[in-house]
């Protein structure tokens, strides 16, 4: 049995949606996964990124898909557990990603297109975030002015974008000819396109930098996600689907590292160099444990809720993002001490766990910002559900206060 379905294994009768053949697919990933990781070469920079995009199309080739129906949120949420257990890079090693905006939400044509290329193995970055700050969307200046030939022409710069080099095309936000917040695909061989990349503390299996738009051509008729000014509408349906998917699979590799630990600790115990293992290490394990578990499993429910339309969808996914990383934040820096100065080496998994992790408290939404959000939507829910408290309550209120 692999390490993630060692994990996941137990949680089955959580999953009641994926029958024999859809697990057993699950299975079959989760083998390849691992095999093909075994015979990685080490690599760094552009070489990591090719490894990485060739494993993604590997698996394409090999019909390593979410199965259609209500099933495949789930089976994409573990799938992406089974990804991350052994490698946060690998978070694009299967799915739509953020291809699932074009999808959903672009016209039929353009939409069939892309899924040939989306089944390909090609991927699609997402281009939001500027410089005056990503958790301000609403904010953002990039422009289209209408062109002489009824197209668009759109002008602005992105930063901080992931997958910036790999992207076969970019889901861009901005104002479009009437100031509105809209969304587009564009292909990522457009010639007004220039990169920038940047070098990152973490999450270096794929390229992240400034996306500059000179003169863009849009046309509104096919490129479009959703209509004109839907631009906060698509990327907040988006990122309910979304954000479940960027947690499982850092979940996945507080699991890995959690296995990782457990291991290298039984190893050392057997091999008599560690006589007895301190109760510290012991509930560190177990505590860490408990706490991965709990949260994968509100994951999955996330992800449930978000294929659903459920009202809860969009609120779940945005404080269950922030919770979970801090979750797998968190078990990553307590379970590495208990590996000593071995796990401080550059080169060892936790080490570059630790860093790549960090970049996940940013990407997808900055905690404290998706925190309060959160907050004001249940403060919103709860004033919008009471009624005005009448004097012996308020009294009452008082009282407890004193
Ligand atoms: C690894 C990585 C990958 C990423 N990938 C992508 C990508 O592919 N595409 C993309 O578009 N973006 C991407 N991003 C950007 C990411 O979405 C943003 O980092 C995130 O939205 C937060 O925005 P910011 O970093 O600009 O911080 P800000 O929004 O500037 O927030 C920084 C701090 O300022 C606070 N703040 C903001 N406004 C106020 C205010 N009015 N008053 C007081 N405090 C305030 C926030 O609460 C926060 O604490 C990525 C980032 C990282 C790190």
């Amino acid at each position: 049995m692999t390490p993630a379905l060692a994990w996941l294994e137990p949680l089955r009768s959580s999953v009641p949606e994926l029958d024999a053949d859809t697990w057993s697919d699950l299975c079959g990933l989760s083998r390849e996964l691992a095999r093909r990781v075994a015979a990685a070469p080490p690599l760094d920079g552009p070489g990591r990124s090719r490894w990485l995009l060739d494993l993604r199309r590997h698996l394409a080739d090999y019909g390593h898909h979410a199965p259609a129906g209500p099933s495949g949120p789930v089976w994409q949420t573990l799938a992406q557990f089974c990804a991350g257990v052994h490698d946060l890079d690998l978070r694009d090693a299967t799915g739509t990603g953020h291809g699932a905006m074009i999808l959903t939400d672009a016209a039929e044509v353009t939409a069939e297109t892309w899924r040939a290329r989306l089944d390909r193995g090609e991927l699609v970055g997402i281009a939001a975030t500027e410089r005056h700050g990503g958790s301000r969307l609403q904010e953002i200046t990039t422009r289209a002015r209408l062109h002489r030939d009824g197209r668009w022409r759109v002008n602005g710069e992105k930063c901080w974008v992931s997958r910036l080099v790999e992207s076969a095309g970019f889901v861009v936000f901005f104002r479009d000819p009437d100031s509105r917040i809209t969304a587009v695909v564009i292909d990522a061989a457009n010639e007004g396109l220039e990169r920038e990349p940047i070098a990152p503390f973490g999450l270096g299996g794929w390229s992240w930098g400034v996306l500059r738009l000179h003169d863009v051509p849009v046309d509104p008729a096919t490129d479009l996600l959703g209509r004109a000014g839907d631009g906060l509408a698509v990327f907040r349906r988006h990122f309910a689907r979304f954000r479940p998917l960027v947690t499982a699979t850092a979940l996945g590799t507080a699991a890995g590292m959690h296995t990782l630990v457990a291991d290298a600790l039984a190893a050392r115990h057997k091999a008599g160099v560690l006589p007895r293992v301190r109760d510290n290490a012991l509930i560190t394990l177990g505590r860490t444990h408990a706490e991965i578990t709990a949260a994968l499993l509100a994951t999955i429910t996330t992800s449930r809720l978000a294929m659903a339309g459920h009202p809860h969808a969009d609120l779940a996914a945005r404080v269950g993002k922030a919770a979970g990383i801090d979750t797998a934040h968190r078990a990553i820096t307590d379970l590495a001490p208990l590996l000593g100065a071995w796990g401080f080496q550059q080169a060892s998994p936790i080490a570059k766990a630790r860093a790549d992790i960090t970049g996940l408290l940013y990407a997808d939404g900055v905690h404290d910002s998706l925190y309060r959000s959160g907050g004001l939507s249940l403060l919103d829910a709860s004033m919008a559900a009471s009624t005005p408290p009448s004097t012996g309550h308020l009294a009452a209120v008082s009282a407890t206060a004193a």
